[in-house]
């Protein structure tokens, strides 16, 4: 089954009403009824979709990759597709966190905005969020546990609270077990493979069904609650969020997919946009991964071996898209703060927040967690995220479209390698 431009075309639809519907009740959003639309209409249609889509991520990542390393069938070529892929995730990164500083150092959202330091947010960010909230707790786990963290004590418990690495190394062990035992273990490859067309049949219905109109749902609620005002007050900050995913996407994602894939990149997003739309809908690259694997095996026809191992790591540990909103966020609050970054801090920030990235779940807001962090290691005051925190919702949506549109070009660009590859000593052959 093939993710079509029909559907494409109802999503993208889906996503512009919502837009629209959404920012023309906006003003409105303290009268009664359009609570009513919102909560009863708007939010129950999108969260139906989203637990939709939530309940078939642990299925689908857990069999995918079992499959994926049992095609692959060597564990030796495994390690090698699997260091490439870290390899490029983290240049990738690095690069959009370094396309974010320069254009906010260009732009200077920050300047003559001093005044918001000063405002309720902040405090009330400070009290909420560091002193004892989550935020605060995830300061303080330091980079061995998150190296610990990779493997689970439980597999039940990482299947229960959705922890992405530990669930893919559970399936990396479980994948190479079968390919140790070769014919014995033939019936286990044949059940997963048939668990694999259930669960992706079941993906698929979802997104016929309800992708667009769930989609509209959460687009909808979004911009209703999206507090225009505070946009207008930090329009400049959004506009270099806006541009640096912009640049990021167009030039390092096209010239990766035309260059290094050669593959032609209007193509590429042309057969992708449905995740990419589905992405922007639901805040979070977790959730998409189930449609996102879909239409890279179907639309991009990129092989379920790699697909089904790039892509659900990519969820956790590639997040270009909000590396770039912490790159523009770190400038912005140190030009509030009247601080000039060094050069040498603003090499801190792109290590920090490209460790950082690694092992953070693919959830929405996700990414403010982590940019305290980038705050905290470059000395400035983390409560200023209260500032930027009203507006985030929005720049979610944009950044995790990037986020999981970085996952499958690396996706591609692995494929096509690998597919030279063997043609290659085929040719010799
Ligand atoms: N929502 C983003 C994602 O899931 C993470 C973030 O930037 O908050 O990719």
């Amino acid at each position: 089954m093939k993710v079509g431009n029909k559907l494409t075309i109802q999503i993208i639809i889906a996503l512009i009403l919502g837009i629209i519907v959404g920012s023309v009740l906006s003003p409105m959003a303290d009268q009664s009824w359009v609570q009513w639309v919102d909560q009863y209409i708007f939010n129950l249609v999108g969260q139906l979709f989203l637990n939709m889509i939530f309940m078939m991520v642990v299925p689908v990542v857990f069999i995918s990759i079992v499959l994926g390393v049992v095609n692959v069938g060597d564990p030796k070529m495994l390690g090698g597709i699997g260091l490439k892929t870290l390899a490029f995730y983290l240049a990738t990164t690095a690069i959009a966190i370094t396309i974010a500083m320069i254009v906010a150092n260009i732009l200077n959202p920050g300047e003559g905005q001093s005044q918001l330091l000063d405002s309720q947010e902040v405090s009330e960010y400070r009290e909420s969020e560091l002193e004892g909230g989550s935020t605060g707790e995830a300061l303080q786990q330091g980079f061995d546990q998150t190296v610990i963290n990779l493997i689970p004590t439980n597999i039940i418990e990482a299947m229960g609270t959705q922890n992405m690495l530990q669930i893919i190394a559970f399936a990396i062990f479980i994948g190479i077990a079968i390919i140790a035992g070769k014919e014995k273990s033939a019936r286990l490859t044949a059940l997963f493979e048939e668990a694999n067309d259930v669960v992706m049949w079941i993906v698929m219905a979802i997104m016929k069904y309800f992708a667009a109109i769930g989609a509209f749902g959460l687009v909808a609620t979004a911009f209703v609650q999206a507090g225009f005002g505070a946009i207008q007050q930090l329009g400049m900050y959004f506009i270099c969020v806006l541009l640096a995913l912009f640049i990021h996407l167009a030039l390092v994602y096209g010239s990766v997919v035309q260059f290094i894939a050669k593959k032609s990149f209007i193509w590429f997003i042309k057969n992708f946009a449905p995740a990419m739309g589905v992405a922007f809908s639901t805040s979070s690259s977790s959730a998409v991964l189930p449609i996102s694997l879909e239409t890279a095996q179907d639309n991009l026809k990129i092989r379920k071996s790699i697909s089904s191992f790039v892509q659900p790591l990519g969820a956790t540990i590639n997040m270009d898209g909000t590396a770039i909103m912490q790159g523009v966020a770190t400038v912005f609050i140190a030009q509030l703060s009247g601080i000039d970054l060094t050069l040498m801090q603003m090499v801190t920030v792109v290590i920090i927040a490209v460790v950082a990235s690694i092992g953070t779940a693919g959830v929405p807001g996700v990414g403010l967690v982590m940019l305290a962090m980038v705050l905290t290691a470059v000395g400035l005051d983390p409560a200023a995220i209260g500032i930027i925190i009203g507006i985030d919702r929005l720049l979610d949506m944009t950044r995790t479209m990037v986020n999981v549109t970085g996952d499958a070009t690396i996706a591609l660009v692995i494929n096509e390698q690998q597919t030279r590859r063997e043609e290659a000593s085929k040719a010799e052959a």
